[in-house]
Formats: structure tokens, sequence, C-alpha cells
């Protein structure tokens, strides 16, 4: 079996539509796929009530990527496998979008000071129905030329750090565990490595996240060296946590796929085992 348990679609930063994110899962030789839109399930929605009308040969998992705050860290807490009615879920998601709305207006405003209006407008276009998040506006600064790359955007102006950055005011990962294990989910730690977390912090995120009720810590994605893969299996099995897996798949790219290059080191128990 083929498990993506991370993904995300045009109802976030994903290019696709949940349609197409499960046609391309499909083609690509994905068995179960989680959709893992940013603060809403919204994406999950639309693809199940198509699946249901569309019966496809693919398992679908409901999911979200929860964005906390952790010490001045940005953490990013999946939930899989739950119940996305669940009035503790609902509203935390929805303290969350308004969040990203009230930061989506502050980065407008700095990015004006630097020089580039109409930034707000501009990135609510993209975003649509979805959730705005700093990839729209680093879209609309890639596409109107003011930077090389998406990633550019970032190291240059809105990356943490830099002249347009704006802290977010993000829940405490504890509010999110709690939210994803009353909505009766598994609450999963997303890619452990991209938080720039010294050896100490990470395990100090690890014991807390443990404690605070998590289930699992993203062990495999698909651009990882294997000393990583194995690195993190060890850290899974020293703290109790099970493993997951998944692509982060947002668009497209030579270098990332869907399902590509997914599974977990022998001693690691995946978190399938709880669906
Ligand atoms: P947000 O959750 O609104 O802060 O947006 C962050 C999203 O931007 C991430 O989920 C990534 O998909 C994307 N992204 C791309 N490059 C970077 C970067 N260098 N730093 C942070 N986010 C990035
Ligand atoms: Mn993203
Ligand atoms: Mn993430
Ligand atoms: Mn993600």
């Amino acid at each position: 079996m083929k498990y993506d348990l991370h993904s995300h679609t045009r109802f976030s930063d994903g290019h696709l539509t949940p349609i197409q994110l499960i046609e391309r899962a499909i083609e690509k030789g994905v068995d179960v796929l989680a959709i893992t839109d940013h603060d809403t399930v919204a994406g999950y929605l639309d693809a199940q009530a198509h699946l249901a009308e569309h019966p496809r040969d693919i398992t679908l998992i409901s999911g979200v990527e929860i964005s906390t705050k952790w010490h001045g860290f940005e953490v990013h807490i999946v939930g899989l496998n739950l119940d996305v009615t669940h009035p503790e879920l609902t509203a935390l998601l929805q303290s969350q979008q308004t969040k990203r709305l009230e930061r989506a207006e502050k980065i407008a405003a700095k990015l004006s000071k630097c020089g580039f209006p109409d930034m707000l407008e501009a990135a609510k276009n993209l975003a649509g129905d979805g959730e705005i998040t700093r990839a729209h506006f680093a879209e609309v600064l890639y596409n109107q030329g003011h930077v090389k790359s998406m990633q550019k955007a970032f190291d240059k102006f809105i990356g943490k750090g830099k002249g347009c950055y704006v802290a977010s005011q993000w829940c405490e990962i504890t509010t999110a565990i709690a939210a994803i294990k009353a909505a009766g989910g598994q609450a999963v730690l997303a890619h452990p490595t991209r938080y720039d977390l010294s050896k100490k912090w990470l395990r100090k995120l690890l014991a807390e996240f443990k404690t605070a009720g998590g289930d699992a810590i993203e062990v495999a994605r698909p651009q990882q060296a294997p000393t990583e893969r194995q690195h993190l299996g060890r850290l899974a099995n020293e703290y109790q946590l099970l493993g997951s897996q998944g692509s982060d798949f947002h668009f497209p790219t030579n270098w990332l796929e869907l399902g590509k290059n997914l599974y977990l080191p022998k001693d690691c128990d995946g978190i399938w085992q709880r669906f």
C-alpha cells in the first residue's frame, strides 16, 4: 500500500483542485491519500463529495495542517482521520482563518511601504475561496517580476526576520493537538527537520509534543537524505511516537511528486495502523 498523508489543494496554497489532486495521486499509484490544507478542511470536503458521486480506486483520509506557535517557532501539526464537523475543531479552524486574514492585511501594509502596493487584493484573488497564505504573496511578487522565484520572495521579504515579515498569532501546539484528539483524529508533527531547530530544541519539541498527546511524527518525505529518515525513525521510537509519511505536495515540479520515495524505516510503525 502506498500512503501519502500530506498534500495541499487550491483551498490553501496548493495549485490543483481537489479532484485534480486525486486524479494525479491515482496516476502516481497512491492508494491512500490525505488532503491536509493549511487551517481548512474545505478541500477535503470537496474531494469527499466528488468521490461519493464518482467513486475512484483510492482511499481518501480527512486531514488538516494547523499552524501553531512554539517558543517563537512556527510549528505545523497535521491532523489525520478526524471528524471534520467536530465543533472544537471547527471553532479552532475558524479562529486560525481569521488570523490568516488579519496577518495578510499586515503583510500587505508592510509590502506597500517597501514599494509594492495593492498586494492584498492580488493575493486574495490568487487564494480565491481558499485560505490566504504567505505563498500567495510570494506568487504575486514572482508574477509581477519583483523576485526571480517564490523562494526569493521569502528570502528577501516575507520570510522570518525579513522586512515584510509579520509574526503570526497562531494557536499553541497543545490547542491544536487537543482539537485534533477531540475530533477523534491522529496528531502528527509535520516535517520536524524544517524548523531550524538545534538537536536539543528538536528533542524538547518531541518531548512536549508527546506529553501533549501527539501520536506520530513525519519520518519520510520525498526529498531527504537516507540518514534523515533513519534518524527521525529512531527519534520516533525513542519518544514512543508512530511514523508518518507525506510528500507535502503543493503543485507539480521536477523535484517532488505525490507518493514518490515514501516508506518508513523497517523498525518504525506507521500511523495508519490507527485508521
Ligand atoms: P503561511 O502558512 O501562510 O505562513 O505560508 C507558508 C507556506 O509558504 C508554507 O506552507 C510553504 O508552502 C510556503 N513556503 C515556501 N517557501 C517557504 C519558506 N522559505 N519559508 C516558509 N514558507 C515557505
Ligand atoms: Mn504550504
Ligand atoms: Mn508545513
Ligand atoms: Mn504542508
